[in-house]
């Protein structure tokens, strides 16, 4: 059976980044900058006050002290937004306010709280540094240099650089479509009346959450019994979107619709069967530019698909370079049980202890529970070949994150 490794690298060749769109910068958030960002001015712009004090000469001050304070004549307030009127001049000094642009002549601006003022004359107590409390234009950012490369995730601190170089525009990759159907004669959707024989489509409601922390545009296709005819339909609408995802009917049963009517569609397999615990039936195929994952019905195993093969293609289409889930290293409290042959997630809860991190295997494993996936905060991988992991050794997990 093909390994998830190799089921990686054929999903991995399949996906590219979506094509850029020019984007508001007010609509960009969460997604991906596909193009590089120059600093088209200096930042700051100006040299200007850090502080709320006076803007002076240093050399008139030389001789000031607690003792000996020396008086400025005061000129006037800059406040932030406005120039100074004129230069200062020996032996005169302005009130300046954080973020005021630093006067001509003056070459150091003392802070409020060692002065005191007697009329037009402000008294200096501590004799400054020259060059203290001035912010010098593109002390942080010189121009002309490279301040966002290709790839980058505009979050909050990007948005406030743009912002601050004015663009109000950017090339991003656009957030991608994702159909979603529900596959199953059993499923009733959650408003409706449950028989004896019935279970609720949760994998519905679940798979749209994980796809919306990966911004995706979801088109609910709702639910569709073990009828080909029916699957056919709703199959075929949802071959317009960038991904489509299709819960339950990709095992071997009898009613295991999907694989038949895809092929049907024009859907080209490219793998069905992965060595993965759980999450065996998975089913990917392409049509055109749509990719299509069938993920098993049950809730964990559609759950860990999800997190292992399906979000690192997503990120990828997103744009992202590091488009793999990070990993880190834990130390398991209590014996795993681990047949050898698939590449086994197990459902964890992961802590902080201190200086490293501890994870619990929780009891109930079934490909088939909820519970275990609420008390779950990570997924404990372990590899194919890998003996079953004792109490104290280190595993790798895979934290949830979403
Ligand atoms: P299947 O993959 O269609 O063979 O389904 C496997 C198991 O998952 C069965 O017990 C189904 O009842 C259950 N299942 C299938 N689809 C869903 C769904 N949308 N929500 C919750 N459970 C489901
Ligand atoms: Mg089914």
């Amino acid at each position: 059976m093909l390994s998830v490794e190799k089921a990686k690298a054929i999903i991995e060749a399949q996906v590219a980044p979506k094509p850029p769109v020019q984007q508001s910068l007010q609509a960009s958030r969460g997604l991906v900058l596909a193009e590089s960002v120059e600093a088209n001015q200096a930042f700051p712009l100006f040299d200007n006050s850090a502080m709320d004090g006076y803007a002076v000469r240093a050399d008139d001050l030389k001789g000031a002290s607690r003792e000996t304070p020396v008086a400025l004549l005061n000129q006037g307030l800059i406040p932030a937004g406005f120039l100074a009127k004129r230069p200062v001049q020996a032996g005169t000094c302005f009130q300046i306010a954080t973020g005021a642009a630093v006067p001509e002549g003056a070459d150091t601006v003392v802070m409020q709280e060692s002065t005191f003022t007697e009329g037009q004359h402000v008294y200096f107590r501590r004799a400054p540094h020259q060059g203290e409390n001035i912010r010098r234009r593109g002390e942080d950012i010189a121009p002309g240099s490279s301040v966002l490369s290709p790839g980058t995730l505009i979050l909050a601190a990007q948005t406030a650089l743009l912002a601050a170089f004015g663009y109000s525009e950017v090339k991003v990759h656009p957030p991608l479509t994702v159909s979603l159907l529900s596959t199953g004669s059993e499923l009733v959707d959650i408003d409706q009346p449950i028989g004896e024989s019935h279970i609720r489509d949760s994998n519905g409601y679940m798979l749209a959450t994980l796809l919306q922390s990966e911004l995706c545009e979801v088109q609910r296709l709702g639910i569709v019994p073990d009828d080909p005819d029916a699957l056919r339909e709703r199959l075929h609408a949802g071959l317009q979107s960038d991904f489509l995802l299709i819960s339950g009917g990709v095992s071997v049963g009898e009613h295991d619709f999907v694989k038949p009517v895809l092929a049907d569609l024009g859907v080209e397999e490219l793998f069905w069967r992965v060595a993965i615990k759980p999450g065996k039936p998975v089913f990917f195929g392409k049509r055109q530019q749509t990719l299509v994952f069938g993920l098993p019905g049950n809730p964990a195993a559609s759950y860990v698909v999800f997190e292992v093969l399906v979000r690192p293609a997503l990120r990828k289409m997103r744009g992202l370079p590091d488009f793999e889930s990070p990993r880190l290293k834990a130390v398991l409290t209590k014996p795993l049980p681990h047949r050898t042959g698939r590449t086994h997630y197990a459902r964890g809860h992961l802590q902080w202890q201190g200086d490293h991190y501890e994870v619990s295997p929780l009891v109930f494993q079934g490909s088939h529970s909820l519970s275990s996936l609420i008390d779950a905060n990570a997924l404990i991988e372990l590899p194919p070949n890998a003996a079953a992991p004792k109490t104290g050794e280190t595993v790798t997990v895979l934290p949830l994150l979403a």
